[in-house]
């Protein structure tokens, strides 16, 4: 028997949830159909090692972009803590080891590091011209990411000369015009290559795209810890659908969805059983490349075409297969660890401060732009770019009370530069390119890493690493691209028709009543619901 549905969430990922949310809100029946045996796909917490009370985010770590309203909208009962380091980022000048701090709230000691690292007062000055501008672009992009698409027109004039330099052009032209320090021009460029295989003056602007997104988060640009980790956020995402009356169906893998427009079918298997549900819409919370294969419209895996841009408004990788646009493809290494002590640091700075924040590992202007185009060219760079942060510096409560009375800390390590394709062979690429990056890191450190990490019940030391492959083959994301696919600006171009409310909201897929929900939409990305908030805005628009 084929049972009935409103909606057909495909995907229990935290923004699936949040989509789900919405719609059984609005008295929608939904139906939630998540192929893993829980649900929060990206955002999940996990207990990665044997017999010990951590339960670290397993993938995605911190948040910004998800906006307080759908916080509040949702009665999410979720805390975002600030950390009090916003970056360290330890250097070596002329063999000595120094650092660049940079507060929260920036303050003398801020100014102080700049003064120290770069040797005057000019870099400070750049760096907080260069933010004031961009707060300015975020604060006029924020509020938009819960409406309709705004044209680009509507935001130019408010951004001011920003816009030329972040929109129009690579960034990389305005980070080498505005500074001049290898290790300033780095920290602002890492911004543009979190999850983005990019150099900095890509002509396909998809650095600037992920800059964007970057900055933006709630006007601010905060990135703030989970308390409780990234599990907690998408659990209570989860309950708020349940308690609006959402079905949540786990280990429901779908297998095709058939629509003619306006009604649909959809495929799953539960253990043995093949079962159809029959709904008026289906919202797609997997990548696009993956939808397209349950639509039957194109490969499941396209072929790569590395010259397509997905550009404004397009979605990130939308359509993927479909229409020719490259196949996603990420570009990090994941990295989480569990210290019995935070490391001493060879520049003498307090290791609270220096790991509360974003701590930069080897990401100097020159070393990011030499790993992208090492790993371009097929090779593992030679010096690995990441970096780090230890969660439990703000929140201790990932931790049983034993670790914490031990004074035992995570680490959360993210490497840049390092495509899929790097590690498609076995052959001991993933053991190499850890190596590398643990040797960036020890470079700083008084204490190497390896004496640091705790061992699991079983005497084994701490670590475990994710490679694209390893996200792609866990959680279904093609290429293992955190995204999705490559972002896509927040905004209609000028000229760009819009036909639909799928379209005005950036979740259409070309089929009328099957709507992306999940990071691939237009806004989608990263931790975030919003994806998931404007598909079900669409919806209701169209059922009003
Ligand atoms: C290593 C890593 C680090 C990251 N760090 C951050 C960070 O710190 N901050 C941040 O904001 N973002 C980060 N991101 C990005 C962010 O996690 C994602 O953009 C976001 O979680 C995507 O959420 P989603 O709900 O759209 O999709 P997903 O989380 O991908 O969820 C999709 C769900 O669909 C399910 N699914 C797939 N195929 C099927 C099928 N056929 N049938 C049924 N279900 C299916 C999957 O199992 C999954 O649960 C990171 C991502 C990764 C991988």
């Amino acid at each position: 028997m084929t049972e009935r549905y409103d909606t057909v969430v495909v995907g229990g990922g935290h923004n699936g949830l949040v989509a789900a949310a919405y719609l059984a809100r609005a008295g929608l029946r939904t139906l939630v159909l998540e192929r893993l045996g829980h649900t929060g796909g990206a955002a999940v917490s996990e207990r990665p090692f044997t017999g010990l009370d951590a339960r670290i985010s397993g993938y995605s770590y911190l948040v910004s972009l998800l906006p307080r309203r759908i916080i509040d909208d949702l009665g999410l009962r979720v805390e975002l803590r600030s950390r009090a380091t916003a970056s360290y980022t330890p250097v070596l000048r002329d063999g000595r080891p120094a650092g660049l701090l940079v507060e929260r709230e920036p303050g003398p000691a801020t100014e102080e590091s700049f003064r120290v690292v770069t040797g005057s007062d000019k870099e400070y000055a750049a760096w907080r011209e260069f933010y004031a501008e961009t707060a300015r672009l975020a604060e006029r992009v924020a509020p938009t990411l819960l409406r309709p698409l705004p044209r680009a027109r509507d935001l130019k004039t408010a951004a001011g000369p920003i816009w030329a330099d972040l929109v129009d052009r690579p960034v990389g032209e305005v980070i080498e015009r505005r500074f001049r320090d290898d290790t300033v021009r780095g920290v602002v460029l890492t911004d543009a290559l979190i999850g983005t295989f990019a150099d900095a003056y890509d002509p396909s602007l998809r650095q600037n795209r992920c800059f964007l997104y970057h900055v933006i988060g709630n006007g601010t640009g905060e990135w703030r810890v989970p308390v409780g980790g990234m599990g907690a956020v998408a659990d209570v995402m989860a309950h708020a659908a349940r308690v609006a009356g959402a079905d949540i169906r786990v280990g429901a893998t779908v297998t095709k969805i058939e629509s003619d427009g306006s009604a649909a079918e959809v495929e799953y298997r539960s253990g043995d059983d093949e079962r159809r549900v029959a709904a008026r819409w289906v919202l797609s919370g997997v990548a696009p490349a993956v939808l397209t294969g349950l639509l039957g419209i194109g490969p499941a895996d396209p072929d790569p075409d590395p010259d397509a841009d997905a550009g404004a408004g397009a979605g990130a990788g939308a359509g993927a297969g479909a229409d020719g646009r490259r196949r996603p493809e990420g570009a990090q290494l994941k990295i989480n660890l569990l210290v019995d002590r935070l490391p001493r640091l060879r520049s003498g700075v307090d290791p609270a401060v220096a790991f509360a924040g974003t701590f930069h590992v080897a990401e100097d202007w020159s070393r990011l732009r030499r790993a992208y185009d090492e790993a371009a060219g097929g090779a593992l760079p030679t010096v690995v770019p990441g970096e780090l942060y230890c969660h439990t510096l703000t929140d201790s409560s990932i931790l049983g009370p034993e670790l914490v009375r031990r004074g035992w800390h995570t680490l959360t390590y993210f490497g840049l530069q390092l495509p899929a394709r790097l590690f498609a062979d076995a052959g001991g690429v993933e053991e190499e390119a850890v190596r590398r990056a643990i040797a960036a890191l020890d470079e700083h450190l008084v204490d190497p890493i390896a004496d640091c990490l705790a061992r699991d019940a079983e005497g084994r030391p701490c670590l475990e690493s994710k490679t694209p492959q390893d996200v792609e083959h866990a959680l279904g994301m093609p290429g293992g691209h955190i995204f999705h696919g490559d972002l896509s600006w927040p905004w209609l171009n000028d000229d760009q028709p819009v036909e639909s409310s799928a379209e005005a909201w950036g979740v259409a897929t070309g089929v009328p009543n099957v709507l992306l929900c999940g990071s691939g939409a237009v806004r989608g990305g990263a931790v975030s619901g919003i994806g998931g908030h404007n598909a079900a805005m669409a919806v209701l628009a169209m059922i009003r």
